[in-house]
């Protein structure tokens, strides 16, 4: 260094931010700075005889050098080593020391350059991150040990397309890996039927509305269907906006409660039995009357035959109905009923057993037809269950009232009989599958009866007295009437 090169670094060493000493290659310090001293915790002719710690600083120095086997071969080689240093007041300190030779002009070692950076604050940040990280790590992973120890499945989409699945996921639609599902569309999973319930539930969700639970018809890779029931939430997967899904395998209980309905409608269709036996003896005497006539007359009479065919009609009817009611219900599909006219319906049916106990369904008289949308034959099991419940109420004769109330949008249909009436715990318990207070009861007429009503977006409400009566009212969404009726 020329004479003013070496001012300047003497102003620059002295003043300089960071602590910076000249060290002798025996381990003393030859010249410091006040960053030093205050770094150290000492006072400057403190250092002239250093205390171990500093001492043990100054040994570290020299053993890196020594071990640094460029360093004496070239002017400035910095060698940087860390340093953990309790300062007087017993804090400690993470060091940072660079060292490097100086020498002279002629290339001969004079004594070691160092520098000692406070890395304290930075070392603790970076522990505290590590730290961070690894307990976000242990959260992510016991996350996916729950996400794969669960029994419901779990399922990640983004845009549609399928990215995690957990086992039980896999397990639901025959998967064998979870290669085999990662990439796939869930258009593909969820059966072409539901599609439009898949599109009104995005539709939902990117108009701002949230989506809620769900059930779909799903096909699985072995190509078996099954039903699942869940809800899908919003979430941020790997970044992104994506959908977690939880859904629970329903279908063994879509076929369980299949069962029970079945098992109802089979034991209803066998109750009603006396009376279509009894419904069928009237237009059979009618008939039998009617040829016996036709045969002692001389002439045809074209009004006998109408009788006949109309009564003959009548009895295919009834049998009909007996048959639809006893038959296992495959099929689910909604459309325009016309509610009166199935009511009408449904009394024909069960004026036989009404006449057997003496009782009497008055019908309603409406005058406007009434439409709603759903399965005809649910409905009409709901209006049987009603008015079969009625009559096991009713032991002395009497009358059953079907009244109908309407509007655009909803319709009260109430079925009201002069039974024994329910007490308030008997109300309470109505609707609970198995309770019955009838020796032959089945106790699941009403459970089915609700559930059906509930699948049409309606509901339920009774009143009764006892000894006095009951009044069940069924409350269904009404609809404008269809151009084209089906029924
Ligand atoms: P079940 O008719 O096989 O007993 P339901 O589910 O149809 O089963 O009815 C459950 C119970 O509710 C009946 O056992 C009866 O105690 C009561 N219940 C239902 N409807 C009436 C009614 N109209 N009057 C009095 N009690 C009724
Ligand atoms: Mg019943």
């Amino acid at each position: 260094m020329r004479p003013n090169e070496f001012q300047s670094f003497d102003f620059a060493f002295t003043h300089a931010v960071i602590g910076m000493a000249l060290v002798s290659f025996d381990g003393t310090f030859l010249k410091w700075n006040s960053a030093l001293c205050t770094l150290l915790g000492y006072d400057h002719n403190e250092l002239l005889a250093p205390s171990p710690s500093v001492q043990t600083l100054l040994d570290q120095i020299h053993e890196i050098a020594e071990l640094g086997e460029s360093l004496s071969s070239m002017n400035i080689n910095p060698h940087r080593f860390q340093q953990d240093y309790y300062q007087p007041t017993g804090h400690l300190l993470s060091l940072e020391v660079s060292v490097s030779i100086i020498s002279d002009g002629n290339g001969a070692p004079l004594y070691y350059f160092t520098q000692f950076e406070n890395k304290t604050m930075i070392r603790q940040m970076e522990t505290q991150l590590q730290d961070a990280e690894n307990s976000l790590l242990e959260k992510e992973n016991s996350f996916l040990q729950l996400l794969e120890g669960l029994p419901l499945t779990v399922v990640i989409t983004a845009n549609g397309i399928v990215q995690y699945a957990n086992s039980a996921g896999l397990q639901l639609i025959h998967a064998e890996s979870l290669d085999q599902v990662l990439g796939i569309s869930t258009t593909n999973i969820v059966d072409l039927s539901n599609y439009a319930i898949l599109q009104e539930r995005r539709e939902r969700y990117f108009s701002g509305n949230t989506i809620g639970s769900v059930c779909y018809l799903i096909n699985c890779l072995n190509g078996q269907q099954k039903y699942v029931d869940g809800f899908t939430l919003p979430i941020t997967f790997n970044g992104n906006g994506a959908f977690i899904g939880i859904f629970k395998d329903i279908s063994q209980q879509m076929l369980e409660d299949e069962r029970l309905i079945q098992s109802e409608k089979l034991s209803t269709a066998g109750q009603l039995a006396a009376g279509i036996a009894h419904e069928i003896r009237n237009p059979l005497t009618a008939i039998n009357g009617f040829m016996k006539l036709i045969r002692s007359s001389e002439r045809m009479n074209d009004k006998y035959f109408f009788i006949i065919e109309s009564e003959l009609k009548r009895i295919e009817f009834i049998v009909n109905e007996l048959l639809v009611l006893s038959k296992p219900q495959t099929t689910h599909v909604s459309k325009p009923v016309d509610l009166l006219s199935l009511l009408e319906q449904v009394t024909t049916l069960m004026n036989g057993q009404a006449a057997l106990k003496n009782l009497k369904i008055l019908p309603v008289c409406a005058d406007q037809s009434i439409w709603i949308n759903g399965e005809a034959y649910q409905l009409k099991q709901v209006f049987i269950n009603l008015l079969k419940n009625a009559m096991e109420a009713m032991n002395s004769g009497g009358n059953i009232y079907i009244h109908v109330l309407t509007n655009e949008s909803e319709t009260r249909i109430s079925v009201q009989d002069e039974g024994c009436g329910m007490t308030e715990e008997q109300i309470k318990a109505l609707g609970k599958p198995f309770y019955t207070t009838k020796e032959t009861g089945t106790g699941l007429g009403f459970m089915i009866t609700q559930n059906i009503v509930h699948n049409h977006g309606g509901w339920i409400t009774v009143e009764s007295i006892p000894e006095q009566g009951t009044t069940f009212t069924v409350i269904i969404p009404t609809i404008l009437e269809p151009e084209e009726t089906v029924m």
